[in-house]
């Protein structure tokens, strides 16, 4: 099959690296806009559980990965300087560049070329493709100029959020909340290198205009940012990599094919970050379409159509989770208020609607049996 596939991201690499290893007489090539080396952000996230599902479809990848990993047992949750550590959440980081870099040099030493500096503004140049993935994230210009095929949605989050670094190294993935006189600032923070971690800063759209991030340049963002967080930072700096606020696209695509065009990854529905399953979702899409082309052949109609009826189910039910997650985030000020921090630490791990009482003791008995002293109803 003669396979090209738009975005040399987490979703297109994967896919290259599944379809090439399960075939080698695919004509697979990848075209990506930036040059080889760039990079946007700094780590990401994945939850042992995530790994887990990886390693079952994707051994060799992650036996690669695996070295180059940050990994520690438990999250902790900040309310207001009071720190709650929450047992049972495992998580592994890695900066997006190391895993880029790691994925560019997997998928060519199988023989697929990536064709850096090379954007696809249109089809025109794939007319004799079997199938073109478009793995061209969030902001995929192959599904803008195909919205109504694809049935499109994108819901823009009233929160803004900033994704920095600092060169503390974090000893969990915890997330922050802090009062001001503005409102409440919360920050996403992990070690993803020995020397670095990924520092997103979070706030609701009243605060940030309260604060006045609206006037402020990139340097006057970035101070008042590290004044906001400066007990939690130590002294350390935060890192800027040409970092602006933004808000977050909850995208979704009723069809996620039309013709040979298939849809992966953010560009066929985006996750939020606060359930730090983004790259985790695309590979999974990944190994998800790869699955079906493994069970109809090429029969390219048959395989992307089992895809979306195959996959539909597990990302519905995760997309569900993240929307439910993006909304706590949207009445953190309130909950920060009303909430002491046992009590806000258990509002944050029952958030999405997929932990119950019974899983959070599972998860952490010391923080369900602090928990049931104050509310005995729940233990029952
Ligand atoms: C602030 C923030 C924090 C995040 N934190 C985490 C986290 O902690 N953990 C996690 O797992 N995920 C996280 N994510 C999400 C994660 O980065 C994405 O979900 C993931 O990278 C999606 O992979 P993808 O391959 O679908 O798309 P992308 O990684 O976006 O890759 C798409 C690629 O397509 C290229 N491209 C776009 N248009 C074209 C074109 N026209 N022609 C050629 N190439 C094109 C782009 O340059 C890019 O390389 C975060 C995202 C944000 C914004």
């Amino acid at each position: 099959m003669k396979i090209r596939i738009v975005g040399a991201g987490p979703a297109g690499l994967c896919f290259a690296s599944l379809m090439k290893r399960a075939d080698r007489s695919h004509d697979i090539a990848i075209v990506e806009r930036s040059p080889r080396d760039a990079t946007w952000g700094f780590g990401v996230v994945f939850s042992d559980r995530a790994l887990e599902f990886l390693r079952a479809d994707d051994e060799a990848l992650v036996r690669e990965l695996a070295p180059h990993f940050e990994s520690w047992p438990r999250i902790a949750i900040v309310h207001d300087g009071t720190r709650v550590p929450v047992a049972g959440n495992g998580f592994s980081s890695i900066g997006r560049l190391q895993l880029l870099t790691l994925l560019h040099r997997h998928v060519e030493g199988l023989g697929v070329p990536i064709r850096f500096d090379a954007e696809a503004t249109s089809l025109a140049g794939f007319a004799d493709a079997d199938v073109v993935v478009a793995a061209d994230g969030a902001f995929s210009s192959i599904r803008g100029a195909r919205e109504a095929a694809f049935g499109t949605t994108v819901d823009w989050r009233p929160n803004r959020f900033i994704w920095y670094g600092t060169t503390k190294a974090f000893d969990s993935l915890t997330l922050t909340f802090r009062r001001t006189a503005h409102g409440v600032f919360c920050a996403h923070h992990y070690r993803y290198a020995p020397d670095r971690s990924t520092f997103l800063v979070e706030v609701t759209e009243p605060t940030w205009q309260r604060a006045g991030f609206e006037r402020m340049d990139e340097r006057e963002t970035l101070a008042a940012c590290e004044r906001a967080f400066a007990a939690d930072l130590e002294g350390h700096p935060i890192l800027s990599n040409r970092s602006h606020w933004r808000r977050f696209p909850a995208v979704w695509n009723e069809r996620w094919s039309t013709g040979n065009v298939v849809l992966l990854g953010d560009a066929l529905r985006t996750a939020h970050f606060s359930i730090g399953s983004g790259t985790r979702l695309a590979m999974e899409d990944a190994v998800a379409l790869a699955k079906a082309f493994a069970a109809c052949g090429n029969d390219v109609p048959a395989a992307l159509a089992r895809f979306q009826a195959e996959r539909l189910p597990p990302v519905r039910k995760i997309c569900d989770a993240a929307n439910a997650s993006l909304r706590w985030y949207e009445q953190m000020d309130e909950r920060v208020s009303a909430l002491d921090p046992l009590e806000f630490a258990y509002s944050y791990m029952t958030r999405t609607g997929r932990v119950d009482h019974a899983e959070v003791r599972r998860l952490d008995p010391a923080l369900a049996a602090a928990y049931e002293a104050r509310h005995p109803q729940a233990a029952a």
